[in-house]
């Protein structure tokens, strides 16, 4: 028997109560808005909170939605979180992926190389050595040198003052020295030379959507281990976990207004003062404002370069935002066996050798994309194994740039049908060759995102998956600081990923409130629990 859909998601509706002023305004109800309003209401008493997210449900990019009888899901895995997810009380039944974090295949001609990446870090290194025993030595090195930096990285504090400035040589050594190294650096160091144990080592990487040549060697370092230690989705659909946070929030005295989109935050005397509705003429005021929103949206639109210094409307211009991407979500028949495919990994991810991902970004700097039957990258997830819902499957296709996608869905939706289409056929086709022989047989719905869905979903015109790209040249403290130049507007951009949206929780709240609950720690690491 299938499961029943019913979507956690749709059980939530606003509890705006319409307060002229607010302690702490949210702006989106994405993982980082959510776990930011979670922990502000844990670490302060009877403030006065609200959350606008402009669509009519939680989540942002972290979600699930039914079409034709199937429920599809956004998001596949989280990292490492549950000490988080423990210390807000949030009580999810969650699958833990035990033996093999991803299986992982490498086309090179008509030569196909097939691996089976293991959890945990000391299972992958023994994997690693079984497999590449010639460059032992290098590995052994590396995966040492990976665990001990990662570890420095907990040493740091997220917005350094000086006295932390002058301690990190000490402390975190290792991260000091990788600030502007990238991923391919770090291999180079380690004498990582043979391509083949270079382009599994680089898996961790495309996680972010950059190669390695321009990647923050600290960044895939922690991807790597943060997802491989303990990695983790719900029984149920992905949804859950947004909502049951927002649920959590709106229990705990929070106020959330759905489907209502800030147009304008409202600035008085270089300070926040408020946000104002589109459609509304009142501003709703607050003390303080969290924007997690595309980030050149919100200072570009939203504050207005009027109110910025010069020096940081450049940096905006510098920034470069991460990639957008094609995603194919299929519902299957049911005489299609899944089960027998080999597919109940986070990932199943097929790609060209080595040199790929440099000429995919490559293609997507050119502001398209540069996929060819000789150059791809796909990741196929099937969460149906996990949900016990109807066959599903989800092919994600990364990086495509916005390119012309969102002005042929508003101008010529033939051409942008096509385009659909013709990607759409193009990914299937590879998903059948390697992973899922007769899969165009079996599909019985068929829903294809494209950049110019990711756009409107998520409010970034860019439909930029992973916020600003994580390139070694706006990563850490490279990137645009927490604190605005607005007094009591914060921006929290720690990373991308739901790693580093509830991070971005930690750290913003931590930050607002003079380090109280976390120690000014990068990472969360509670003074009491
Ligand atoms: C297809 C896909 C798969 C992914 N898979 C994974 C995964 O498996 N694991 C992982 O760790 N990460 C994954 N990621 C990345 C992860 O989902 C994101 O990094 C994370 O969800 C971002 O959360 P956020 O709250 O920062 O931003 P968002 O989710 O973008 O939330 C921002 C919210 O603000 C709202 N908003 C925007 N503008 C306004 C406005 N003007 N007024 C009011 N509201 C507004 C939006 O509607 C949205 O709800 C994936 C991303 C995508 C797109």
């Amino acid at each position: 028997m299938t499961k029943t859909i019913q979507l956690k998601r749709d059980e939530l509706s606003s509890n705006f109560s319409g307060k002229e002023k607010y302690d702490l305004i949210i702006i989106g109800s994405g993982l980082s808005g959510l776990s930011s309003g979670l922990i502000w209401l844990k670490n302060t008493h009877g403030k006065k909170t609200l959350i606008i997210e402009k669509n009519s449900y939680p989540g942002g990019y972290s979600t699930a939605y039914e079409k034709h009888g199937y429920v599809f899901e956004t998001t596949q895995l989280f990292p490492d979180i549950i000490d988080i997810l423990d210390y807000l009380e949030i009580d999810l039944n969650l699958k833990q992926y035990e033996g093999n974090f991803m299986r992982r295949i490498v086309v090179d001609g008509e030569h196909v190389d097939e691996y089976k990446i293991p959890t945990g870090a000391e299972n992958f290194t023994k994997y690693l050595i079984e497999k590449f025993p010639d460059d032992a030595e290098k590995i052994r090195a590396l995966m040492a040198y990976s665990v001990d930096m990662f570890k420095q990285v907990r040493k740091l504090k997220a917005n350094s003052k000086l006295k932390d400035k002058l301690l990190i040589p000490f402390q975190a050594p290792k991260v000091v020295a990788n600030l502007n190294r990238t991923y391919s650096g770090l291999l180079d160091k380690f004498d990582i030379n043979n391509p083949k144990l270079r382009e599994v080592m680089e898996t961790f990487t495309s996680f972010s959507g950059v190669p390695s040549s321009r990647a923050s060697s600290i960044m895939a370092t922690g991807a790597m281990l943060s997802s491989m230690t303990r990695c983790f989705r719900p029984y149920g659909y992905f949804d859950e976990f947004p909502a049951t946070m927002a649920q959590l929030f709106q229990q705990r005295g929070g106020e959330i207004l759905f489907g209502s989109e800030v147009e304008k935050i409202v600035v008085e005397n270089g300070q926040v003062a408020g946000v104002q509705l589109s459609g509304s003429s009142t501003p709703i005021l607050a003390e303080k404002v969290i924007t997690t929103v595309d980030p050149l949206v919100a200072m570009r639109k939203l504050v207005g370069e009027e109110h910025l210094p010069s020096s940081y409307v450049e940096k905006l211009d510098k920034i470069i935002m991460s990639t957008s991407s094609i995603n194919v979500a299929l519902g299957l028949d049911d005489e299609i066996d899944l089960q027998s495919m080999d597919l109940d990994y986070p990932y199943n991810v097929v790609s060209t050798g080595l040199g790929t991902a440099e000429k995919l970004f490559d293609g997507f700097l050119a502001g398209d994309n540069a996929f060819s039957t000789d150059c791809f990258h796909t990741a196929v997830i099937c969460p149906s194994l996990t949900t016990g819902a109807k066959n599903t499957i989800t092919i994600r296709c990364t990086p495509f740039a916005m390119n012309k996608w969102t002005e042929w869905r508003e101008n010529d939706y033939n051409k942008y049908k096509a385009e659909k289409e013709r990607w759409g056929d193009f990914f299937i086709n590879i998903a059948e060759k390697y992973f899922i022989p007769g899969l165009s047989k079996h599909i019985v719905v068929k829903d294809i995102s494209t950049p110019a869905t990711y756009a409107r979903y998520s409010g970034s015109p860019t439909g930029s998956l992973y916020d600003m790209a994580s390139l070694v040249t706006q990563f850490g403290p490279k990137r645009l600081p927490m604190k605005t130049p607005i007094k009591n507007l914060y921006q929290p951009k720690f990373s991308h990923g739901l790693y580093g949206t509830m991070m971005n929780g930690v750290q913003v709240v931590d930050l607002i409130l003079d380090r109280k609950f976390n120690n000014g720690n990068s990472l969360f690491a509670p003074i009491s629990r």
